[in-house]
This record gives structure tokens, sequence and C-alpha cells, in this order.
């Protein structure tokens, strides 16, 4: 059977194999969620709210334990990673109100009477990217298990370790066997699978836009549904009126936190003209303050990237550029690469165009609200966003013309699981989070009642 030796990317020693599975596990564990499915389904609803609960205790339980799973396996900071699965548990609250409040509609029609039903769809595939393994697991498979549906998640191969212990913590809460099914392999292996499969009837993809897009057209061979959550090159965009020591202080945090591969990384900041060289000397020392440390040290506020590939990607990208100036990285080994703000002054700059997925921020001039609109808009992506500034009005009238769909106004606001979260443009395609998730795992349907 193929393994993959599992590195910590902030020493790059081996911490664990993990066996892949193939086309062949893959299908048997198909299979056994699809016969999972009925029984899962009837579940009354309270009974599977109770159950959802029950999961989000036991992983309450083992919030510690996860979180060092995560630090080693991916390089998170400590409190991100705490964080992290302190979110599968909120996320398990949150969504296990829905089986008790899947309403229908009673709609009026003549001749009768006329009902709706929101119907799970069965077997569900997520596929999982490396940059948050807990917190897009979570955004999939709570809302999706609450909905009634049986789940399938592929991690990505590079970071499989904490989806592995949250597959047993399911069962040890008393989820049945194949309710939920964690399948440890590679995306063009497992993942490939989920999009073939005619038992998988939803696929929700979270990763790169390339991958997304062969996901989005495979799938429509069987017209499965899918969600995609794709890349991002999100603004910052900072009026001259805004609070800018606040402004500054903030941005780093924007784009470096969790050393910058994030999808909502706000890794383009736009500045206006009058205030250009001002903000630029207060966010020098707010990125030479920044504690880039070993990510076990509970004091880090950035740890490594995820492996040697991508360093030499990110790399790649920064000697093409303008570098201003750079944060601190620890020397010796581990994949580190400083936090740093390059200028840009062309928006056709590979460096203004491109996700970097890594802790690079490009810092541009403009010249009114038009203008900072007209460039935040100049990108294929559409994903977040924010927006500084005292005056409220522009505050409101940027944020209704940039084209993305997570917008903040004075703050970098990270994903809430209350709100709906997704992409306009090719950031992706579907919301997940807020309360209208659990829909995204069902079909409505209708039915008429002659009188
Ligand atoms: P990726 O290839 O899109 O991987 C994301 C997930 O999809 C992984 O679980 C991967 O499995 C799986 N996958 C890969 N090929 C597949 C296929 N043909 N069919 C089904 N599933 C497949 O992303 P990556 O290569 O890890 O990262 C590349 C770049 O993508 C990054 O540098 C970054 O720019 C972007 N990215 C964005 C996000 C985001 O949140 N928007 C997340 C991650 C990466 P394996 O792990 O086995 O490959
Ligand atoms: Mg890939």
């Amino acid at each position: 059977m193929a393994v993959f030796t599992v590195v910590n990317p902030a020493t790059e020693r081996p911490v664990t194999d993990v066996s892949l599975a193939s086309v062949e596990d893959t299908d048997r564990l198909v299979e056994r969620a699809h016969a999972a499915f009925p029984a899962w389904r009837d579940v009354t609803p309270g009974d599977r709210a109770t159950l959802l609960r029950r999961f989000a205790a036991v992983v309450d339980a083992h919030v510690e334990e996860l979180a060092e799973l995560e630090v080693r396996n991916a390089g998170h900071t400590w409190g991100n990673a705490t964080w992290e699965a302190g979110n599968v548990r909120d996320c398990l609250n949150y969504y296990s109100a829905a089986p008790e409040r899947m309403f229908g509609r009673q709609i009026p029609v003549p001749g009768g009477l006329d009902v709706t039903f929101h119907e799970p769809l069965g077997v569900v595939g997520i596929i999982v990217p490396w940059n948050f393994p807990m917190p897009i697991m979570a955004w999939g498979m709570a809302p999706a298990l609450a909905a009634g549906n049986t789940v399938v998640l592929k991690p990505a191969e590079l970071t499989p370790l904490t989806a592995i212990r949250i597959g047993e913590l399911a069962l040890e809460a008393g989820l049945p066997e194949g309710v939920f099914t964690v399948i440890p392999g590679k995306g063009s292996v497992v993942g490939e699978r989920f999009v073939t499969h005619p038992l998988v009837r939803k696929v929700c993809f979270t990763g790169s836009t390339e991958v997304g897009k062969r996901i989005m057209a495979g799938c429509a061979d069987q017209v499965k549904r899918c969600t995609l959550e794709l890349g991002g090159k999100s603004a910052n965009v900072i009026f001259a009126d805004a609070d800018l020591a606040a402004a500054a202080a903030a941005a780093p945090y924007a784009v470096f936190d969790n050393a910058g591969q994030d999808c909502c990384a706000r890794s383009r900041i736009l500045v206006e003209r009058t205030a250009y060289d001002e903000f630029l000397d207060l966010l020098e020392p707010a990125v030479r303050a920044m504690a880039v440390l070993d990510p076990a040290d509970r004091r880090s506020e950035m740890g490594p990237l995820i492996s040697a590939h991508q360093r030499s990607s990110v790399r790649a990208y920064v000697e093409d550029a303008d570098v201003a100036f750079t944060g601190p990285a620890p020397a010796g080994p581990g994949f580190w690469v400083p936090p740093t703000v390059v200028l840009s002054d062309s928006p056709d700059e590979r460096i203004w165009r491109e996700e970097v997925f890594g802790p690079v921020v490009a810092v541009m001039p403009f010249d009114d609200e038009a203008d900072a609109v007209a460039r935040a808009n100049d990108t294929d992506y559409g994903l977040a966003g924010s927006i500084f500034t005292a005056d409220v009005g522009r505050a409101l009238r940027v944020a209704r013309g940039v084209q993305a769909g997570n917008l903040s106004v004075n703050s970098n606001s990270a994903v809430r699981y209350w709100t709906p979260f997704g992409g306009y443009k090719q950031s992706g395609l579907g919301r997940e989070l807020g309360p209208d998730a659990p829909h995204a795992f069902t079909e409505e349907k209708n039915v008429f009642i002659a009188h």
C-alpha cells in the first residue's frame, strides 16, 4: 500500500507515515457511506441534533491534542491551531440547531395545498486543502451532516492528521459507521473518484482555481452539484482619512497570518496617494515586530510555509519584485520566508495579479474613490477585501462597489461561521457557512396535494 510521510514544516523532520487510499478503497468507502445514508437520513431531527452536539463536545475535549497535531503537521502557530480546533467544535454546535429547523414552505396555490421539503442529497464528497485543514473540513462536514447527508472527506496529502483524528472522534461521539469517513489519499486518486463516482451526489472543493475548474468540468458529466472555494487576491483599501496607525498595525495580520497561505489574504494594499508615505512608515515597524517563531512557541505569530515546494514558489515571486522591507524569520531548518512588503507600480506585474500564497504583500497608491474601486476590481478573483476610512458613506459605497464575497470595514475580519462565505468571479461558486449552509446540501422538493 502506498504511504505518505508527513513532514513537520518547522523542522523538516518526518512526523509519521499515512496510508494512501486507492481507487478500490475509495469505492468501498463511498459504498459504505451510501449504505449508511438511509438510516442517517431517518434519524429523528432531535436525535441528529444531539449526536452533532455530542460530536462537538468530544472535539472540545480534544482541542489541545488537535492543536498540537496541527502545529506539527501544518506549522500553524499554537494560537491559530487552538482557534481552528475550536472552530470545528463551534461549527458542529451551530449546525446542530439545523436538523430541528429544516423548515419548508407552504405556498398559496389554487385547488390544493402546496408544501416544500429540503431533502438530503446522499453521499457528499469534501476535498480539503492543506492551508486550513480543520476549519475547511468543518465548514463542509457540519452542515452536510446536519442536513442528513453522509460525508466522505479527503484531506490534503500534506495535512491529513487532524482529519484522521476527527474521524475517530466522530465514532467516539456515537455517529454510526459510514456517516463520516475520512479517506486520506492523493487528489488525483481519491479526489478525482469523488468527481466520477455516481454515488457521490455533491463535491465541495476548496483549493486552487486551476484544480477547481477541472472539478467543475468533471462534475458536469453527471450534473453533479459542486461548491468551489478557490483562490483570491484581495485588496486592503486604505483612505487618507482612516486611522492610519490602526490600519497599519492591522495590515500585517491580514496577509501574513498563516504565513500568507490564506485564500482571504489581503495581499494587495491600496493606499490613497496623499497618505502613501505615512502609511508605509507606520507599516514597516509593524512588520519588523512580527513574532516569526517556531510555531510550537506560544508567542509565535507566524510559522513556516507548508513545504519546500511552496517556499520555492513564493521565493520566485519575491525575486522578480521591488522589495521595500521584510520582517524576521528564523535561521536553520524549516520552510521559512520572512514577511515581505513589495512596492508595485503596475497592475500588470505578476506580484499584483497572481495569488502568491505566502507572506508577501504588494502596495500600490491610488488617486480617489473611483480609482480605488477600479483597481480593487481589476482581478479575476473576488473573495474578500477590507476598507479603512472614517467616512461611513464612503465605506458603504466602496463595500458595495468591490466585486467580492466578503468585505470588512475598519477591520480585516476572518471567516465567521455565522455569516455566508464565498467568492465572486474565479474565487468560487456557491456559498458556505451562515444560516443557509445546510440548504446547499439538500434538494428542494415541492409537493402539491389536491383538495
Ligand atoms: P490543489 O492542488 O488545488 O489542492 C487542493 C485539494 O485538492 C487537495 O486535497 C488536493 O489533493 C486535491 N486535488 C488535487 N488535484 C485534484 C484533482 N485532480 N481532483 C480532485 N482533487 C484534487 O492545491 P495545492 O496544489 O495544494 O496548492 C497550489 C496552490 O493552490 C497554492 O499555492 C495556492 O495558490 C492555491 N490554494 C488555494 C487554497 C484556497 O484556500 N483557496 C488552498 C490551497 C491552495 P492533494 O493534496 O493530494 O494534491
Ligand atoms: Mg495541486
